[in-house]
């Protein structure tokens, strides 16, 4: 069945006669943004595709089990309740014209159409599988809070399936090997996530397996480990792991990837084929298309990450009233990390109030570099500041501290830190659920050409004949991707 066009195109009614501010993107750049606005003589409506703002640098500890998601993704809506001058809106922006200074929405194929004043898109960027998206049905991302849950069924999802093969005298090391590919920050953390558990947490709780067993592979084509904190700490770094019972593959490039497995090339060309049902993608990201969509109508250039080029006060060239900020921009090397999209927004926010009020402008906008950090395992992580290298405990209580200070709410904090007591001083993971349809639905969702939309009635009046029709074919669908699985065309059978 293909997606049927979106019925509605309502145009939302400004609030006031005050100035429009439109935010795309709840993360950190919408978010400071918009709460950078509080005190404006402005409108700020922010229009974004999930209800939550999301803490990504935790993501790996929702898929480990030791944070729940509620914990690094708050409710947009409560954590804004009380700045009376934004509103949030729902919805997936398909296009941004700039000549009619309006957004277009669709949310379950309802669309929306919101202008503008001023507008500050913040819509961050996606996983890159380097042109091999069909890489991503077996080796997921970790970019938002369905990947990490999908990640965690299928972490403790692989050692429940190797504990039922082992009963049965089966051999299950496929199972009980886990690749992770990229060592940058979140391929590191990821690693030394798995580690523990299986060396640590999960010990006692198996009959038929030895959780020890379990070999965690990092997998990278480049030569070290967190290129962008240097070759000392790189190092020091891969040591870590590598005491932790880390396998790391460096100079190895992932060639194929497919349920059973990965196949990684060396720079010799020798190909070596490794058998892991489970494989987490942590390399490469793409800016959100979005940046296309901007740099069509404006000639601004976009690099290879898919990141647009922008003047050097964020705005789009011939657009002063467009900001773009974070993940999305190609401006003096800048990298992707929170701080970027945090500052470059407040940024945004204060030119806006600055014009209103008829202040000078601005001057360009400028990057302060509060350092990076990477935690290894519990106690140990590595931190760049400035001039300083810190390596061990020390980077760890920092590392500690400034998540702290960035989790959003105060219940947060207080519950985050409780978690971290259970899993860093003991050796529990309270967040260890999962479903079968977090395991799944990703992909069972991906197979229907309009996504969730199809599963949902359209706008507009309720037809129940041509319902009952979508629904049949949903079901035959359904019923043929049963047969390509039995017929082995796709996946392979147990
Ligand atoms: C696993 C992981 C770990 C990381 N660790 C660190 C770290 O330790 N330190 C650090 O500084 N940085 C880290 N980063 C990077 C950091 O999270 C990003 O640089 C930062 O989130 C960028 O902010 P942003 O506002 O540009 O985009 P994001 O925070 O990604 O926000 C984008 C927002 O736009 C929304 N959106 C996307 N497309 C649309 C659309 N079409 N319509 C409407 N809304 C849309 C999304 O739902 C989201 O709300 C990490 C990133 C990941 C993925």
């Amino acid at each position: 069945m293909t997606a049927e066009a979106p019925t509605l195109d309502r145009a939302l009614v400004p609030r006031s006669d005050r100035h429009q501010v439109v935010v795309v993107g709840s993360g950190f750049g919408g978010l400071f943004g918009t709460k950078a606005l509080r005190d404006a003589d402005v409108d700020v409506t922010m229009i974004a595709k999930t209800s939550h703002h999301l803490f990504q640098p935790l993501l790996y500890q929702v898929a480990t089990g030791i944070l729940s998601e509620g914990e690094i993704a708050p409710p947009t809506r409560e954590v804004l309740a009380r700045q009376k001058n934004a509103q949030v809106l729902l919805g997936e922006v398909t296009d941004i014209d700039l000549a009619a200074r309006t957004v277009t929405s669709h949310v379950l194929g309802r669309e929306l159409v919101t202008p503008y004043d001023s507008l500050i898109v913040a819509a961050g960027a996606g996983q890159s599988y380097f042109g091999n998206d069909h890489f991503a049905e077996f080796a997921p991302g970790m970019k938002s809070i369905d990947d990490a849950l999908e990640l965690r069924g299928r972490i403790f999802g692989a050692f429940e399936m190797a504990e039922l093969g082992a009963a049965r005298g089966e051999n299950v090391d496929h199972l009980l090997t886990f690749v992770v590919v990229g060592a940058g920050p979140t391929g590191v953390e990821m690693a030394g996530q798995i580690a523990e558990l299986a060396h640590r947490t999960l010990t006692r709780d198996f009959r038929a397996i030895s959780s020890r067993r379990a070999r965690v592979i990092l997998v990278d084509a480049a030569p070290q480990v967190l290129p962008p904190f240097g070759a000392r700490l790189g190092t020091w770094t891969k040591k870590k792991l590598e005491d932790l019972g880390v396998e790391v593959m460096l100079g190895a490039l992932v060639s194929e990837v497919d349920e059973r497995g990965l196949v990684v090339k060396y720079k010799d060309g020798s190909e070596e084929h490794i058998s892991a049902v489970t494989k987490v993608w942590a390399a490469g990201v793409q800016a959100n298309p979005l940046g296309k969509t901007l740099a069509a109508q404006t000639g601004a250039p976009l690099d290879r990450a898919g990141r647009i080029g922008v003047n050097p006060d964020l705005t789009l060239p011939g657009y002063p009233e467009v900001f773009v900020v974070g993940d999305m921009i190609a401006l003096d090397n800048l990298p992707g990390v929170a701080q970027v999209a945090i500052q470059g927004a407040k940024y945004a926010a204060k030119v806006i109030d600055g014009r209103l009020k008829g202040k000078a402008p601005q001057k360009p906008f400028k990057y302060f570099d509060k350092g990076s950090m990477a935690i290894i395992s519990r106690f140990r992580a590595v931190a760049v500041v400035g001039k300083l290298r810190l390596t061990g405990f020390v980077a760890w209580l920092m590392w500690l501290g400034v998540h702290l200070v960035y989790i959003t709410g105060f219940k947060n904090r207080v519950t985050a830190v409780l978690h971290w007591l259970i899993s860093f001083l003991g050796r529990g993971r309270s967040e260890r659920t999962s479903t079968e349809q977090q395991i799944f639905a990703r992909v069972a969702l991906q197979r229907l050409t309009g996504g969730t939309s199809d599963l949902v009635s359209q706008p507009g009046e309720y037809d129940a004949e041509a319902e009952r029709r979508r629904r049949d074919e949903l079901e035959q669908r359904a019923a043929e991707e049963v047969r390509l699985t039995d017929t082995q065309v796709r996946g392979v059978k147990a």
